[in-house]
């Protein structure tokens, strides 16, 4: 079994201008360089705004900072007459290797169903981006259907009908657990990703099966080491720690907290 590399993985959200992304950058590289964070051993990815990528792209390349790059939404189209939409090919070329695709705000708010959100895991794909597919029940549904068949059902839902199955990294977030401070447990998490990675197993196949399986909501370098102690868990997707350079190289360190 390969190992699979934990990502630490920060979404910015509709926050910072490109100067202020700039000097996020700065500060998050600064930080970790000086912790001697280990690059090989744990991958830091960061998600601006759109407006952000180029001015993050060159600041990355040109100081050879480690940290990767990924867009938060892709359009399902290449190219044409969709006004306000990025295409994968856009993203590419500004240096970026994975996308969001699903986030719960972008289901909830703009309306984004599994077909729309299976078309953009197809275009990821198409531009050789890596697809992190964000899966997670609301408190309703957890209420009434338990905390695994939503986001097992759409996990099978963003990967079904596809030619070929490319990389991809999965990202479980409770919808009750974003920006409201209410955590799940590293034992609910745990169990969640276990039943996502056996249906992934039994509906895509073993080489699928070894993809990562991320945690979100409500992440802390105070509650990160958790989530990861277990092995079952390969990474975080981090929303408002990762806006503060510190907290979230806090969370990038979790090794340090993990006592084996
Ligand atoms: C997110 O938006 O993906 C997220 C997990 O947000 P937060 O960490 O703020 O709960």
């Amino acid at each position: 079994m390969t190992k699979r590399t934990p990502l630490i993985a920060g979404n910015w959200k509709m926050n910072l201008d490109h100067l202020q992304a700039i000097a996020l950058i700065q500060k998050l590289c600064w930080t970790l360089n000086d912790a001697d964070h280990n690059w090989d051993q744990v991958e830091v990815a960061i998600f601006p705004p759109f407006t952000d990528l180029r001015s993050a792209q060159t600041l990355i390349e040109a100081e050879k900072f480690e940290v990767r790059l990924g867009a938060q939404d892709i359009s399902k189209y290449e190219s044409g007459a969709y006004t306000g939409e990025i295409s994968g090919s856009m993203l590419s070329k500004l240096g970026a290797k994975y996308v969001l695709i699903g986030h719960s705000e972008r289901r909830q708010y703009h309306n984004e169903s599994d077909e729309l959100l299976n078309a953009k895991v197809k275009a990821a794909w198409a531009n050789s981006l890596v697809p992190i597919i964000c899966v997670g029940e609301t408190l309703e549904e957890l209420e009434t259907q338990g905390q695994s068949a939503v986001p097992v059902a759409q996990t099978i839902a963003a990967l079904s009908g596809h030619e070929t199955i490319g990389e991809f990294v999965i990202a479980y977030e409770p919808v009750w657990a974003i920006g409201t401070g209410k955590v799940a447990t590293p034992a609910e998490a745990e169990a969640v990703s276990k039943a996502i990675r056996a249906a992934i197993l039994e509906n895509f196949g073993g080489e699928s099966a070894q993809s990562r399986i991320l945690y979100g909501g409500s992440v802390k370098a105070a509650n990160v080491a958790g989530f990861l102690a277990s092995g079952e868990v390969d990474g975080v997707l981090v929303g408002g720690a990762s806006l503060d350079a510190e907290e979230f190289a806090g969370i990038a360190r979790f090794q340090k907290h993990i006592v084996l």
